[in-house]
């Protein structure tokens, strides 16, 4: 079958290189993810630099099958952000990229898109970005359909709710008293976050961090899978994750 030639663009949200020299990517655009390879030695009209983690690109290639990764020949960039690599930032940016991959699926690609390039503009932009990465963090989760249930119990649909049951997805109320007990005043900011315009949600002062990374990342373990950047956000939060 004659190859197949694509035009593509998007953020790259994941990038691994080969023994080989190869680079491997994974892109995230308006249509949803793709997988690319770029050969070593091989790439016209470009670098391999151009596909570092977090740049916008324009990419084009070819694949022989329909299964294939995308043998990427030639990438423009788009847009890129140096200051994300800053030890204070990458990890924000990183939990950003590696949440949008996991989340997107066919349909929500253009929403999903659309959060990740506003919120790693906002991280670099925005003078708190620690704020940023919990507010897109969540409306990215919101986006993929995935949001916590906030305004009624998860279990029964009754209330008042005062606690967070994980697994059930949710608040729970005090009759069904599943899950873990949440402040009132966390639970007005997760609320605040998940509800209000995220330029709104960013002006709150947002002062339960260590609950919201707590909660977010139990949330994400168990909803959307592991995700390596959690890890690594310790460095930059006063919550660790195995804390
Ligand atoms: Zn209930």
């Amino acid at each position: 079958m004659a190859p197949r030639y694509h035009l593509r663009e998007g953020i790259v949200v994941r990038r691994s290189e080969l023994p080989s020299g190869d680079v491997v990517v994974t892109v995230l655009g308006l249509s949803g993810k793709w997988r690319g390879v770029a050969r070593k030695g091989k790439l016209l009209g470009g670098n391999l630099a151009r596909l570092s983690l977090f740049h916008e690109v324009s990419v084009q290639g070819y694949r022989k099958r329909d299964d294939d990764l995308l043998l990427i020949t030639q990438v423009e960039l788009s847009g890129a952000l140096p200051a994300l690599s800053q030890p204070a930032l990458y990890p924000y940016a990183h939990l950003l990229a590696e949440l949008a991959e996991h989340l997107a699926v066919d349909q929500a690609g253009e929403r999903l898109y659309a959060y990740l390039a506003s919120g790693l503009r906002g991280l670099v932009q925005h003078h708190d970005p620690e704020a940023v990465a919990l507010v897109i963090s969540w409306r990215l989760v919101q986006q993929a359909g995935l949001a916590p249930r906030l305004t009624h119990c998860a279990r029964c649909g009754g209330g008042p709710c005062n606690r967070f049951d994980i697994a059930a997805g949710g608040l729970t109320c005090d009759r069904c008293a599943s899950g873990l007990p949440i402040a009132e005043a966390a639970k007005a900011e997760l609320l605040v976050m998940l509800t209000k315009a995220a330029r709104e949600a960013l002006n709150e002062p947002l002062l339960e961090r260590p609950t919201h990374w707590a909660l977010l990342s139990r949330y994400l373990a168990f909803h959307v899978g592991s995700l390596n950047s959690l890890g690594h956000l310790g460095a930059v939060t006063a919550w660790s994750p195995s804390s």
